[in-house]
């Protein structure tokens, strides 16, 4: 890819008022006890900063890394963890928070594996959802935007690491 260029998909505008639903759904969803936000490295970074605090309820955070991409644009068809979780998580509602569902194999293996924790409940807020793509079964309880199969960066994604700083949720597409 020598001259990659990018078109807004997502404006930052509506990430921010879909967001704001969310938090209120999430606040009302949830009863009393311990929520614990698990986001998904690195990808959800930015949308976890925004959704704990469009939540109006006591949260706790922890984040793991799981890897199912290489370096390109297509799945590796292999998920790792590239970080474990970093707390106890028995007993307590589990809210995962992803960037983006594309077949569902990082997510589909992340529940399983997190189920031998013990949680009281595991969900899955996830911004973007790539729902034609899907080929593993992930309940998105909390989902911000369906869309297209585009290769998507921004707001969070990334492009071999560049573009995660970008505002807006864009299509990345190889220039002339
Ligand atoms: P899945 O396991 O659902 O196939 O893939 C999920 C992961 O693939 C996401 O967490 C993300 O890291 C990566 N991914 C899938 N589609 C895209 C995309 O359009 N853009 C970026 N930057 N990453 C993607």
């Amino acid at each position: 890819m020598k001259n990659p260029q990018t078109s807004v998909l997502i404006s930052e505008a509506r990430i921010q008022v879909r967001i704001r639903e969310l938090g209120a759904a999430i606040t009302r969803d949830y009863p009393d006890g311990e929520l614990i936000l698990l986001g998904i490295l690195k990808g959800s970074f930015l949308f976890l900063a925004d959704l704990v605090r469009a939540i109006d309820r006591p949260v706790k955070i922890d984040f793991m890394g799981m890897a199912s991409y290489g370096s390109g644009t297509v799945s590796s068809g292999e998920v790792a963890v590239t970080k474990k979780l970093g707390m106890n998580i028995t007993g307590a509602h589990l809210l995962i928070v992803e960037d983006i569902v594309d077949t569902g194999r990082t997510l589909n293996a992340l529940v399983h594996l997190l189920q031998h924790e013990k949680p009281q409940s595991v969900q899955i807020a996830a911004l973007l959802d790539k729902e034609e793509r899907r080929e593993f079964a992930v309940p998105v309880a909390y989902r911000g935007f369906p869309i297209p199969d585009a290769f998507v960066v921004g707001y969070g994604l990334d492009f071999n690491e560049d573009y995660r700083g970008l505002k807006d949720i864009c299509i990345l597409r190889e220039g002339a």
